[in-house]
């Protein structure tokens, strides 16, 4: 599966897939080949093989064979493999997948050109990813086969099915494949011993890194194997206290905060300025009124702010809306107040972004902030829930949300940038991040558009 790009910074070793496929691939009808080598019995596929005898048989047919068939090409399985670090077995390596399908796109591009049974060729290929993916699924619960070596071969037999759908899907767009569906990896809860081999090994996987399960399961709900492999990779620079073991597949507490102790914390540790506060009653009166409080920033001298009233549904005050995690710090529960040093940090991100507008004035810049926007205080409770529903409004006008995350603010930006800048074939890569990066139903008109930060809006 190593032929999935690596993020980078990216540290961590890919998946190990063992070599055990023996047969070799003998181009005399893709389907019959267990018939061929004597895995069916009884009109099925025979699941009174060993363990080891089925995973080698899977890998010689579901992955070597159709590489071949699918490239029409014979495959030297020394070519995909290498010897493990500690030297006593070998590995599967898939580094080479792109090049070979490169030269598959070139093959049939002439093929289109110069021959008129170019069609039958195209049809055949389709066909031939229906009965693997057919296949595999065979194979996605057989007993024996849950143990870890044997669910990485499943794992990297699915990764080159989506690939391989992938390749064809982007050279032919007009017939394509519409198997959405499959690619997508299952999920139901983590104790759930119904899931497929290689999701479960891959849910597993994801668990080992720290994931939360909550995000888990988001991102298996909506990407498919090829993209969490992607995903699992990105090196997550969460703060130390997000502990995600008392989060549920549906709920991630790692960040929960309690208003007695929390505290609104400053750029750097040791910054001790003081706090830029806009007036609670001013934006009470402006809730109370039917608006909606923005806060306009200026730069200079120093961060200045200033409460502006804006009625609700006017399309021309143009503002960029924060979510923030409020374990980063940027909450307050006791005023509507910033550090000064945060205000400046978030001038400082905002104000270049306001070319992307065009109407935003070059020194100040319109947002809306819980913190700021949000009336605090006990005698307020009326007006604070009439703000709070009044928040997916906020979103769905703002022309941008901005997610400011610890663990994805450092991280983000020169990752989307790097994959923007590769070529093909590899623009296969950019195609991915276009994928990840396309909100999902639930979350059209909150992120109406997307910036780069709050792209990996998965949190
Ligand atoms: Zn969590
Ligand atoms: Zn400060």
């Amino acid at each position: 599966m190593n032929h999935v790009p690596k993020p980078p910074g990216s540290h961590l070793a890919p998946t190990e897939v063992p070599l055990l496929a023996t047969l070799e691939y003998d181009f005399r009808g893709y389907a019959s080949f267990p018939y061929r080598n004597g895995f069916i019995k009884d009109g099925k596929l025979d699941e009174d093989r060993s363990p080891d005898a089925l995973a080698a048989f899977m890998q010689s047919w579901l992955y070597f064979g159709l590489i071949a068939e699918f490239t029409m090409q014979p495959v030297k399985i020394g070519d995909f493999t290498f010897t493990s670090p500690s030297g006593s077995y070998n590995l599967v390596s898939s580094k080479r997948l792109f090049d070979i399908l490169s030269e598959w796109n070139c093959r049939l591009r002439r093929l289109r050109l110069l021959s008129p049974s170019w069609r039958e060729t195209v049809t055949a290929t389709k066909n031939l990813l229906i009965t693997a993916i057919r296949a595999s699924c065979k194979f996605d619960y057989l007993a024996g086969l849950d143990d870890s070596r044997y669910a990485a071969i499943a794992l990297s037999v699915k990764t080159l099915l989506v690939t391989l759908i992938w390749a064809y899907n982007t050279l032919l767009p007009d017939i394509k494949l519409d198997v959405h569906e499959f690619c997508l990896i299952p999920w139901h809860s983590f104790h759930d011993l119904t899931l497929p081999h290689p999701a479960r090994y891959l849910h597993q996987e994801l668990r080992n890194l720290g994931w939360c399960p909550a995000l888990i399961q988001r991102i298996c709900r909506r990407y498919n194997y090829y993209a969490v492999i992607f995903l699992a990779q990105i090196p997550r620079k969460e703060p130390r206290y997000a502990i995600h073991t008392r989060c549920s597949s549906t709920d991630c507490v790692a960040f929960n905060v309690s208003e007695s102790t929390y505290e609104t914390r400053h750029v750097h540790e040791n910054c001790r300025c003081k706090a830029a506060s806009v007036l609670t009653e001013k934006i009470v009166k402006i809730i109370e009124d039917g608006q909606i409080p923005l806060v306009n920033i200026s730069r200079s001298p120093g961060p200045h702010l200033e409460v502006v009233p804006t009625k609700q549904g006017d399309s021309s005050r143009r503002y960029i809306a924060l979510s923030h995690v409020w374990a980063d710090g940027l909450g307050n529960p006791k005023e509507n107040a910033l550090p000064r040093c945060q205000i400046a940090r978030i001038a400082d991100l905002l104000l270049p972004k306001q070319t992307l507008f065009g109407k935003f004035g070059t020194k100040s810049i319109l947002i809306w902030v819980d913190t700021l926007c949000i009336p605090v205080g006990d005698k307020f409770t009326a007006v604070r829930l009439q703000a709070i529903d009044q928040m997916a409004l906020v979103y769905a006008s703002a022309d941008e949300v901005l997610v400011l995350d610890s663990s994805l603010t450092q991280l983000y930006r020169p990752q989307i940038e790097s994959f923007e800048r590769n070529d093909p074939p590899a623009n296969g890569q950019k195609y991915w991040v276009e994928y990840y990066a396309r909100p999902g139903p639930d979350e059209v008109g909150l992120y109406k558009r997307q910036s780069f930060l709050s792209m990996y809006s998965l949190h």
